[in-house]
């Protein structure tokens, strides 16, 4: 099965990222990400056998073991790939304890034998994919702050027409 770990957004910024999503689909062409699945990956994982799903979900605890809820907050747009068919993503301002928790994910991934992308985390919130940036200008996005307070190991499945992802095993930072 296809896996991630993702950080959880808070509430207070699912707002902000609808509006400036709605401000996007005004500009620029392409596929955007339905607002429930918005989130921030840690890792991503890819293929991984069910058999080792157990190892991934103890990983994930004691990764975030030593973490409590922490405040952030959204920024800038930005964009990978090509200007034709980019992926857009919002970024933070305040990044709060991500880079450490992704660090933290990634470490505690690799000590139970688990592979993952090892491109350097830049903590991002994909808003569109294919999107057409070779027109026009962007809009200011939305600013938010919040504070992220659990972290998700999904399952993704890319079979139907949207990306469908399945919480498998979540963890309250703090608790
Ligand atoms: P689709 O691939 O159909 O556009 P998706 O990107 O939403 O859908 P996945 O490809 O399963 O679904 O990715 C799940 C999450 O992991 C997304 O946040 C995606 O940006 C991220 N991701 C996917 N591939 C990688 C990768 N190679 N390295 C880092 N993050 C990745
Ligand atoms: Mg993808």
């Amino acid at each position: 099965m296809r896996l991630f770990v993702a950080a959880e957004l808070p509430d207070e910024m699912f707002d902000a990222l609808a509006e400036t999503s709605a401000l996007l689909r005004g500009c620029v062409r392409g596929r955007y990400v339905s607002p429930d699945s918005l989130h921030v990956t840690l890792a991503f994982l890819g293929e991984v056998e069910g058999f080792r799903v157990d190892g991934a979900c103890g990983a994930l605890d004691r990764a975030c073991a030593p973490f409590a809820p922490f405040t952030a907050s959204l920024g800038d747009l930005g964009c990978f790939g090509k200007r034709a068919k980019a992926t857009l993503w919002q970024g933070f301002r305040k990044a709060g304890s991500l880079p450490e928790l992704a660090q933290s994910v990634r470490g505690e991934l690799r000590a139970e034998g688990l592979s993952f992308d090892e491109k350097k985390f830049l903590p991002h919130i994909t808003l569109m994919r294919a999107a057409d940036l070779t027109t026009g200008d962007l809009p200011m996005p939305q600013l938010a702050e919040g504070t992220v307070s659990s972290v998700v190991l999904f399952r993704s499945d890319l079979s139907g027409a949207r990306p469908a992802y399945e919480p498998i095993h979540v963890v309250s930072l703090g608790a």
